[in-house]
């Protein structure tokens, strides 16, 4: 996908704004506790190449991806500090990942059998981290004889170097730790079966670690919140206060392109869901679903110079209409995303709207849009 440099429209990711929320969460950390930086799907949508220097700068540890092309990514890159793959690989991959030092998950015996033959073949180790599924339901060991077996099996295995031991809370963005503490009682039960000796246990994302979940771990795998999200904002839940100011980053600019009147009767957009009741004024922007901005966000309020203004008729794919108080000039500047978070257009804002996370809305930004960094 081209990224479109040449048009008014682009995503603004705030620098000191990451490098804040990363030195906050590093001085956050237990004694001893390393950081390691979430930066999956590009960085939660904020760009994981262009950011993973300046988290390093500010105290990162290591970096956690989704996939292990997003730490090839990372590699060529220039990362050098540790990276971590969350998802389960196919274990023919072992061998690209281990010539880039890159850890891989583990979640069951056949696997780690497929993979040591294609490590053996290229003489080569990996290292390892072992999942466990202590209640999130997704990947990772939850039986204890398979638990058992992985541990006899990597026993004296010098294909493999067991750098980890890890699992997913739920639910530690909610003030009841119900879940979580069972969580924790299964994470442990397992831990307590190891005959290897993984070099960290980690379990702590962005929730745990801000909401004081107090758990012992060697690293913490923080994201959301190094992009200046509290983790704590599903539709319709209260949110805990973080232990420290998170600084949202990202802010979504363009301006409009085209001004008209309309007069009554007039539709706006595919379907002519909006109909003017009267003379109106229509500011045209060039940002549609194409871009991640989905059709969703009809009736969403963007700010107009200064003035949030109606999205009125379907987002289309590469456009959208917003319904102006007054004429006013092409060039005018709109603010689609706010990184204030209390103004009424910002991420959290904008994931009620669309009765979701802002984590899903950061990422449904692709990369047809430009990325800025101020
Ligand atoms: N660890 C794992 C295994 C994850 O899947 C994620 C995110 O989905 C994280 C850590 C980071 O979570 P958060 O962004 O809530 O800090």
């Amino acid at each position: 996908m081209i990224t479109a440099v040449n048009r008014p429209a682009a995503l603004h990711i705030d620098v000191a704004a990451i490098r804040e929320n990363t030195v906050n969460a590093k001085k956050h950390l237990k004694p001893g506790q390393k950081l390691f930086c979430v930066v999956k799907a590009n960085a939660y949508g904020h760009g994981a190449v262009a950011l993973a220097p300046v988290m390093e700068e500010a105290g990162a540890d290591g970096f956690c991806v989704a996939m292990l092309d997003e730490g090839l990514e990372l590699r060529r890159a220039q990362v050098v500090k540790p990276i971590l793959v969350l998802g389960l690989q196919p274990a023919a991959e072992a061998a690209l990942a281990a010539a880039n030092d890159i850890s891989l998950p583990v979640s069951s015996l056949e696997w780690l059998k497929e993979a040591e033959q294609v490590l053996r073949k290229e003489g080569l180790q990996l290292k390892i981290h072992l999942a466990i599924d202590s209640g999130m339901g997704r990947i990772g060991f939850s039986e204890d004889e398979d638990f058992k077996r992985v541990n006899d099996y990597l026993k004296d295995n010098d294909a493999f170097f067991v750098e980890g031991m890890f699992t997913h809370f739920a639910s530690a963005d909610s003030a009841d730790h119900a879940y979580f503490d069972y969580q924790v009682k299964r994470f442990k039960h397992l831990q307590s079966l190891l005959t290897v000796k993984p070099k960290w246990i980690h379990v702590d994302n962005t929730a745990a670690s801000l909401f004081e979940k107090d758990i012992d771990s060697d690293l913490v795998r923080f994201g959301i919140g190094l992009y200046g999200l509290n983790p704590s904002s599903a539709p319709g839940s209260a949110d805990l206060e973080p232990a420290f100011e998170l600084k949202p980053a990202m802010s979504f600019v363009s301006e409009l392109t085209y001004v008209k009147q309309i007069h009554k009767g007039y539709g706006v957009g595919y379907g002519s869901t909006h109909i003017a009741e009267g003379d109106e004024w229509i500011g045209t922007v060039p940002v549609g679903y194409a871009d991640g901005w989905i059709r969703k966000f009809q009736g969403f309020k963007v700010k107009v110079g200064d003035v949030y203004c109606p999205i009125v008729g379907r987002v289309c794919m590469d456009q959208f209409m917003v319904l102006l108080p007054k004429e006013m000039p092409a060039g005018t500047k709109v603010e689609l995303i706010s990184k204030d978070p209390a103004a009424p257009n910002s991420l959290r804002k904008a994931a009620d709207w669309l009765d979701t996370i802002h984590y899903e809305v950061a990422c449904l930004f692709n990369d047809r849009l430009a990325r800025v960094y101020d």
